[in-house]
């Protein structure tokens, strides 16, 4: 599909249309855009039954709203808030066992599209794609373009029955992708064969995972440049952000180039027009270049963008 709003709407559509679809009251989450679960299990023609609280949602929460009319349990990735404190959640192996003792597909929404082990590179543990598959997931929509580091796309992947199901719907045809996404999406997969080149070779993927060690090079490299340009700045230790509803509330730990300017949200809205755009961050009065989104390559830009804003 086009993108995963439109893999969970026609998700919804095939499997649960005219029927109840059982979500936590801590899983109804807006996304972004005008992604709204609520507003997409309505669009699909599911009728939502909401179960637990917004902090706590226990298995009897879900065995309890089942009844003649429910057509699927769902469960929903946060994506872009964390919830923390009294909490309690039903994980996808627990909601699984509770739908197929119903006769019931247990649909996840995951959004991120994770395909690697994330604690491998310090960073927290998600759930992968193969893990919810073997946890008993029986449809798992997700993301091309976020953690899976390939072009923009939505996928609907799990039971060949259920996948048939949605294939056959009138809606696929409005919302499948074109030749050129496929090809992508291909080539970005093919190097998930081998996780290690994975991690090297997936732009977005190489960023998420790179180490401050990795970075400072970098950092010191885009520094020097700098000072040979007349422009003074310090390296500091600092974090990265993942943004785009993924990885909510984790701090990656790099090194930041900072420069002192009188006047920063002015250079950092002439480095933002510029061509190319040069996104910064201002802290403390401080203008931050994070070189974890750069590539060696581009130092030479940054340079040049710096050297027109700072006026
Ligand atoms: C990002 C996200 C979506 C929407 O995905 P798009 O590919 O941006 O359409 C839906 N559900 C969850 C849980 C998400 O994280």
């Amino acid at each position: 599909m086009n993108n995963n709003a439109a893999a969970v709407l026609l998700m919804l559509s095939a499997l649960a249309a005219g029927k109840e679809v059982v979500v936590s009251r801590g899983e109804l989450v807006e996304i972004g855009g005008s992604f709204r679960v609520p507003d997409v299990m309505k669009q699909g023609g599911a009728r939502l039954v909401e179960v637990g609280t917004t902090n706590k949602t226990h298995p009897r929460d879900y065995e309890e709203a089942i009844g003649p009319e429910t057509g699927a349990l769902l469960k929903v990735h946060r994506s872009n808030f964390r919830l923390e404190g009294f909490t309690a959640e039903v994980s996808v192996a627990e909601l699984a066992r509770i739908a197929h003792r119903h006769g019931l597909p247990c649909l996840v929404d995951w959004g991120s599209g994770v395909m690697l082990d994330l604690s491998r590179y310090g960073l927290p543990h998600e759930a992968t794609m193969p893990e919810l598959i073997a946890a008993g997931a029986d449809l798992v929509t997700f993301s091309g373009d976020k953690l899976l580091g390939a072009p923009q796309g939505g996928f609907i992947v799990g039971r060949r029955d259920l996948v048939e199901r949605c294939r056959r719907h009138p809606l696929t045809r409005a919302v499948r992708v074109d030749k050129l996404t496929l090809a992508g999406i291909e080539a970005t997969l093919k190097l998930y064969l081998e996780p290690e080149r994975a991690a090297e070779r997936i732009p977005a993927v190489r960023m998420l995972t790179a180490s401050r060690e990795q970075i400072a090079p970098r950092a010191e490299a885009l520094a020097g440049k700098l000072r040979a340009a007349g422009i003074a700045c310090e390296v500091i230790d600092g974090v990265s952000r993942a943004g785009g509803g993924a990885l909510p509330g984790v701090d990656l730990p790099t090194r930041l180039v900072a420069v002192a300017h009188p006047a920063p949200q002015e250079v950092e809205a002439r480095l933002r027009a510029f061509d190319p755009p040069v996104m910064v961050r201002i802290q403390a009065g401080l203008l931050l270049l994070d070189p974890r989104t750069l590539w060696d390559d581009e130092l030479d830009v940054v340079v040049s963008a710096l050297r027109s804003a700072i006026v």
